[in-house]
């Protein structure tokens, strides 16, 4: 078997050619029909799952660092995590990161990340002044904000060329510690109107009990926060927990996630409570457990994410927790988030609104029920995130994306159509 996605979920066999150097990449290129580069395998379903793929994660050179500007220039197999490792100490933090740092610059571009700060800081792209491209003719493009090519690769799912480095810029900061406070809300109003009241804090994110029923539906933990200014740079990345192997498949059901729901949201204290946390407990706490994708079992787990414009939220929010919540498929993981303006860029997730992500095991009747809310998701003018996905049909996908025409003619013209897919470019064909 070869390379998985977080997921587990689809396991097929494929060839793995580790990039090294451009020249190598190059030959590569000219005699594989076709491939998908992959960076860390963090994206949950099939974007970077093909029979041949390019692993780009060894491909990690830091190449330059301006002090005063804090712009970064690296290999895109760079994790984030290196960069924080390296840079913390200097007063340096990532501008934009998403909920764990184990990922690439190049899977970062590629799917166009965004954080807990979306509604200030905008997607990944934001910090990306330049990147260089191998395209599928081998030939190294150096391209910037405002090229179609910038437009069509961030958020593009690596089906425009291999990036193979970057320059980025850093964000200046004068702690490793957050200035942590918690809102702990009765239900979905409530949760709402909590967003809307700490909407100037730069980072936050609620982490939400799917499984509430009836006038609890939507009750959450709103954590939001900001750095703090105590000059306490010494960072050094947690030892993590390991789960060592796949747990059997009874041990996740309704049951449990309901006992683990219950009891996280029991402990936090009522109303608002204030704390400082460290980089790695604010913006990685799934980090701290390696492999934690393994408690789903061997068969694997799917995480669903799609977002609603503002003025719809509120509705389409209640409609699809009622769905999941009658449906007693459960999720651990619930996690809503508010997003500023959409950018120009193609295929990337966010636009002005909020975003619930939910993780489901792959189990019967999983299908059905996502099919139910890709419907509702629609219904209310919405989308769903490439990266998160496995199993959107292309007709749903479509219709949250009204640049996709641009992207597939964008593709067909640079002849990139052939040479670059993924399970899921062909599925959803783009
Ligand atoms: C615990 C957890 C939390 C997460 N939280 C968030 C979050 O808060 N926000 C968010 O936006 N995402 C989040 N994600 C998703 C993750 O950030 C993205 O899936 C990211 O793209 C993974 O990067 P990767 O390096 O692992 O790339 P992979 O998963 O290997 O690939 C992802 C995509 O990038 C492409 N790609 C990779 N490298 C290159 C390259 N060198 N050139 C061209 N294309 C390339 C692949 O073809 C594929 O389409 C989370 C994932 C996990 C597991």
């Amino acid at each position: 078997m070869g390379l998985l996605s977080w997921g587990m979920y689809p396991k097929i066999k494929n060839k793995i050619f580790s990039l090294r150097s451009k020249e190598a990449l190059g030959a590569y290129i000219e005699k594989t029909d076709e491939f998908i580069p992959h960076g860390n395998g963090r994206s949950y379903g099939d974007c970077a799952l093909n029979e041949n793929i390019l692993y780009a994660k060894r491909y990690n050179n830091f190449l330059a660092f301006d002090e005063l500007s804090g712009t970064l220039t690296c290999q895109a197999g760079v994790l984030l995590s290196e960069i924080l490792d390296t840079f913390v100490k200097r007063g340096w933090f990532l501008k934009v990161t998403p909920g764990t740092k184990l990922i690439t610059i190049g899977g970062a571009i590629a799917s166009d990340v965004h954080g807990k700060n979306h509604h200030v800081e905008g997607c990944f792209s934001e910090c990306v002044l330049a990147f260089d491209i191998m395209l599928p003719n081998g030939e190294i493009k150096s391209c910037k904000k405002g090229d179609e090519l910038f437009r069509a690769t961030c958020g593009g799912m690596g089906l425009t060329g291999v990036i193979l480095a970057a320059k980025i810029n850093l964000k200046k900061i004068n702690s490793k510690n957050i200035n942590q406070t918690t809102i702990k809300t009765k239900n979905l109003k409530e949760t709402f109107e909590a967003f809307e009241n700490y909407q100037e804090m730069p980072y936050s994110v609620a982490w939400i009990d799917c499984l509430a029923k009836d006038e609890e539906i939507g009750k959450s933990l709103l954590m939001v926060g900001d750095f703090a200014d105590d000059g306490d740079l010494d960072y050094k990345s947690k030892k993590k927990l390991s789960i060592p192997f796949n747990f059997p498949s009874f041990a996740l059901n309704n049951l449990s996630v309901k006992a683990f729901n219950t009891l996280y949201y029991a402990k936090a204290k009522d109303g608002v409570s204030r704390q400082k946390v460290d980089i790695d407990t604010f913006f990685y706490p799934l980090d701290a457990i390696g492999n934690w994708n393994r408690i789903y079992g061997s068969g694997g787990f799917t995480q669903y994410q799609f977002i609603l414009p503002k003025e719809s939220s509120f509705e389409g929010l209640k409609e699809i927790l009622t769905k999941i919540s009658a449906s007693g498929k459960g999720s651990f993981l619930a996690v809503l988030k508010l997003y500023g303006k959409e950018n120009g860029n193609y295929l990337s997730f966010p636009l002005e609104g909020y975003s619930l992500a939910l993780d489901f095991k792959i189990e019967a009747g999983l299908f059905e029920l996502l099919n139910t809310l890709d419907e509702s998701v629609v219904k209310y003018g919405g989308r769903i995130y490439l990266t998160k996905d496995v199993r959107v049909s292309s007709e749903m996908f479509e219709k949250g994306y009204p640049l996709v025409e641009k992207f597939r003619a964008f593709r067909r013209e640079n002849n990139m159509d052939k040479k670059l897919n993924s399970l899921q470019s062909k599925r959803i064909k783009i």
